[in-house]
């Protein structure tokens, strides 16, 4: 058993880790920059190093500053949560190579579904069924017009590298290639360091399911459902629910056993999710993301069980705590993103909170690092919180969650909670009729956001 493991993250992924550690009787310890001394996650853990000055590129993504964090204060293992290097193989390499565990999938794992292109010819070889598009990658842009040609328009351009909506441009005919090649090529290299670029059939009308699975990494896996994520602004995710609306029982145990024996295949260790879209009752690949995801807790409330847990305790070689038969569902669950943000731009909003209440009672969970009197930092995500709502079904949790909205104060700076108010109201979320485009168009309508 570990006795002490490091949470390299902050925010309210580095409490939840935190707190599945001390409810397994681990001790913590916390890493921050100097802008987050007075942090939550700092207060909340056992220890704590500050690593480096507020820019991530030398605190949070500082591999020698966690590493040296870790000989310090003894702790064997390390948590990266979501985002900053959780998908960072050379840190796993440098994290084995110093002899302490990095709880979450192998090093190989992380390079192999990290780089798209490769993610979905394995996937492919694994028989699960991808997006119509490229074989590989696209050199130039008159092999992008003739598969654009090929495949049929609308297509969408994505960096091999890209990730959080970064890389990816639609040409909705030939005349737009050119633009959207260059531009999907120039975000690749601009933010990823690598230009190289893939081609994908452009999905008009379809929803982002994603399937929750987890391995032992000993040739034993199983799958967690899926979740429904379509609401999004700029490809990124506002409001997430389990199971989706639209998916059967049958769709859910045929799509989730193929993820489920491909991860077995690979003798995949830990949590990962692998995103679909789905129309017209198809699935079609997208990515995999090898950690834990920002709505995890619709999962969790689902199936009842703590998935953080749950990394740790296969990264300590044992063995899971549940199998697939043990899995079944309870009823709905959703999660709504609050960011410090003022509507209607959605420019990031920090500064000091003046009054914080969270919202309680039978169903509701909130994970926020937020307190009285706390200051935002302006040098990070905007995230402040994930409300999450848990009811016997899906109009129970809708009803749940504008009751917990309307319990929830966050004073001093302005937030998307208007945002989910006002989606509450909707006759298409109440019915849970959307997909992917949705959001951008009822933005584009209510709001004026361009
Ligand atoms: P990222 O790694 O940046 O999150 P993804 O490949 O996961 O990128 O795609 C993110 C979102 O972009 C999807 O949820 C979807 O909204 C949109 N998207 C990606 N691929 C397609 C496609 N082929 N057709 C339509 N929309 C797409």
């Amino acid at each position: 058993m570990f006795k002490k493991i490091l949470v390299a993250n902050r925010g309210e992924i580095a409490l939840r880790v935190i707190r599945a550690a001390r409810e397994m009787g681990i001790q913590s310890v916390a890493v921050h920059s100097t802008a987050d001394s007075d942090a939550m996650h700092v207060r909340m853990a056992d220890e704590s190093v500050c690593i480096g000055p507020p820019a991530s590129a030398q605190s949070y993504l500082s591999v020698p500053a966690i590493i040296a964090a870790c000989e310090i204060t003894g702790a064997e293992a390390i948590h990266p949560g979501y985002g900053f290097l959780s998908e960072n193989a050379q840190f796993v390499q440098v994290i084995e190579d110093h002899g302490l565990t990095f709880i979450g999938p192998t090093a190989e794992h992380i390079r192999i579904m990290g780089d798209k292109i490769t993610a979905k010819d394995t996937m492919k070889k694994l028989g699960v069924p991808c997006v119509p598009g490229s074989e590989g990658g696209v050199a130039t842009l008159e092999e992008a017009k003739a598969l654009g040609d090929e495949i049929g328009y609308p297509v969408i351009i994505k960096a091999t590298a890209g990730g959080g909506g970064k890389g990816m441009k639609v040409a909705q005919n030939a005349a737009e290639m050119a633009k959207a090649f260059q531009t999907a090529r120039a975000e690749g290299k601009s933010n990823f360091g690598n230009d190289e670029v893939y081609i994908e059939k452009y999905l008009t009308t379809p929803r982002h399911i994603e399937i929750q699975v987890f391995g032992d990494g000993k040739g034993k896996a199983v799958h967690l459902g899926e979740r429904d994520c379509s609401l999004q602004r700029r490809h990124q995710k506002v409001f997430e629910e389990a199971p989706g609306p639209s998916i059967t029982a049958e769709e859910r145990a045929r799509i989730g056993k193929t993820c489920a024996d491909a991860m077995a295949d690979i003798n995949y260790i830990g949590a990962g999710t692998i995103e679909f879209l789905y129309e017209n009752g198809e699935f079609y690949f997208i990515e995999m993301n090898t950690r834990l995801q920002v709505e995890h807790p619709v999962t969790e409330a689902i199936f009842g069980v703590d998935l953080v847990r749950e990394q740790i305790r296969v990264a300590e070689g044992l063995p899971m705590s549940f199998d697939q038969d043990a899995l079944t569902i309870n009823g709905h669950a959703i999660e709504v993103r609050i960011n410090a943000e003022k509507l209607p731009s959605f420019s990031p909003c920090p500064g000091k909170i003046t009054q914080y209440h969270t919202p309680g009672g039978l169903g509701v969970r909130m994970d926020s690092a937020l307190y009285d009197g706390y200051k935002i930092p302006p040098y990070y995500d905007s995230l402040i919180g994930k409300l999450i709502v848990h009811g016997r079904d899906r109009p129970e949790a809708l009803a749940r969650l504008g009751r917990a909205l309307g319990e929830l104060i966050v004073d001093g700076v302005d937030t998307t909670v208007p945002l989910f108010h006002a989606l509450l109201a909707e006759e298409a979320v109440q019915r849970g009729d959307y997909n992917i485009h949705w959001l951008e168009h009822w933005l584009e309508t209510n709001l004026g956001d361009a």
